[in-house]
């Protein structure tokens, strides 16, 4: 046998010496080199042939259906599922519906942004709409963008998600929805960015105009400078609904002011009294942002501003039991699968929503009380064989005894 034939990439001939791997097959080799290329083209052969995003087939559900399916999930928030139901269904209008001469309408998609404490639901809400889709959809954070060359993230790298999330088929990508959280954490820190540089927030915030507002973006779709050789690929973000969240802390100070400030004039004295001191952000308008660090530009591609509501007593009440998925059924479900009977008293439940709001947790607090009441219970419960479990408030209470709110808070 001829050795010397053996030592070469049968595809490009290089000789072992001069490659990194050569890998033998019966009757020939191949080199690492000519292994990657040979990935690429597969890729993007498979990539072509996949088939096309068709929307005809599917039902487009209307703003009160898709509003109703979100009702399942999340609690309150009725004008934000609005928000979302109708943007949500026009996006599939606009996609269904191509322009086919210059004269026709253009209908421009109306990104969203969604403007809540945390815990109110936000992401939930992202999370369940995702359920109903048949575009690609993707949750980013924006805590972890920053400027090209700094450490973080580039804002290209939303793309790549959606990229993933279309299978690499560019043409599916370009028809996705994108959920932004944390947009609040991009916003200018200061009034003068000259002091220090201002990496995560207004060079960011330029970065994700562009993509906003919708332009033909170099992506990297393995994501990360970890892959510097990679091809780019171009995705065109014109047909990509964004739908942002963020808790703006502390927005209601702009919210306030700008309220009071307007009192001057006419008719201040009839606008001001039925202002709800209590609950500013429902008024929260364009210009707070702003004022809050977001660029005009950034702002202006978000024409859909809507708010969430804090949640109330009775609110949280309702979470505990009422989604479908709710943290209750989640408990009974796991005790169910061992063929075990759980229930609450219902003055646990009010237990756990005044711990929830004593600690200031919110939503959020609900899963880790119930967590600190329920962790024995599920400890000791499969050992034996008890049939029935009812959990009490006294359990309840001792339970919770020892566990400190800096504990849950951390949870
Ligand atoms: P946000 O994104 O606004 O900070 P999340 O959506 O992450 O808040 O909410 C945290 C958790 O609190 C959710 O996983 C969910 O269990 C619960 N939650 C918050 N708001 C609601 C709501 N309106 N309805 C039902 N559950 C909620």
């Amino acid at each position: 046998m001829n050795t010397r034939h053996n030592e070469r990439c049968s595809f490009c001939g290089r000789e072992r010496k001069d490659v990194r791997i050569l890998i033998s097959g019966l009757s020939g080799q191949i080199c690492d080199a000519c292994v990657e290329q040979a990935i690429q083209i597969v890729e993007e052969e498979v990539r072509k042939k996949s088939k096309n995003l068709n929307l005809d087939g599917v039902k487009t559900l209307v703003p009160l259906e898709i509003k109703t399916f979100l009702d399942q999930y999340v609690i309150g928030q009725d004008e934000a599922k609005k928000h979302i139901a109708v943007a949500v269904y026009n996006h599939y209008k606009r996609l269904k519906s191509r322009k086919r001469t210059d004269d026709d309408v253009e209908i421009e998609k109306s990104n969203i942004l969604l403007v809540g404490e945390t815990g109110t639901g936000k992401t939930l809400l992202a999370r369940t709409i995702a359920r109903i889709l048949h575009v690609p959809f993707t949750i980013v954070d924006a805590t972890v963008l920053t400027e090209a060359g700094y450490v973080g993230e580039d804002v290209e790298s939303i793309l790549t998600r959606l990229l993933q999330a279309a299978d690499y088929n560019v043409e599916i990508a370009e028809k996705g929805i994108v959920f932004i959280d944390e947009l609040d954490k991009i916003a200018r820190k200061s009034d003068n960015p000259s002091i220090t540089r201002d990496v995560s927030g207004e060079g960011v915030q330029q970065g994700l105009l562009k993509l906003l507002e919708g332009s033909t973006v170099n992506v990297p779709p393995q994501g990360g400078r970890k892959h510097p050789e990679q091809k780019m690929v171009s995705i065109d973000t014109k047909n990509i609904l964004f739908i942002c969240g963020g808790a703006f802390d502390g927005i209601e100070r702009k919210i306030g002011h700008r309220l009071n400030t307007r009192v001057v004039g006419f008719n201040s004295a009839k606008e001001t009294e039925h202002i709800d001191r209590d609950n500013l952000l429902q008024y929260i308008a364009p210009q707070d942002l702003k004022a809050y660090g977001l660029i005009p530009e950034i702002v202006g591609r978000l024409p859909v501003l809507t708010y969430l509501q804090p949640l109330d007593r009775a609110a949280l009440r309702n979470i505990l039991t009422e989604p479908k998925n709710a943290l209750i059924k989640q408990y009974q479900e796991l005790f169910g699968i061992d063929g075990v009977e759980l229930t609450f008293e219902d003055e646990v439940l009010e237990f756990i929503v005044d711990k929830a709001i004593e600690f200031k947790l919110g939503a959020r607090g609900l899963r880790a009380i119930c967590e600190a009441i329920m962790t024995d219970v599920m400890f000791e419960t499969p050992s034996g064989n008890t049939k029935k479990v009812v959990i009490t408030l006294s359990y309840a209470k001792e339970k919770l005894e020892t566990v400190n709110a800096n504990k849950l808070k951390a949870a």
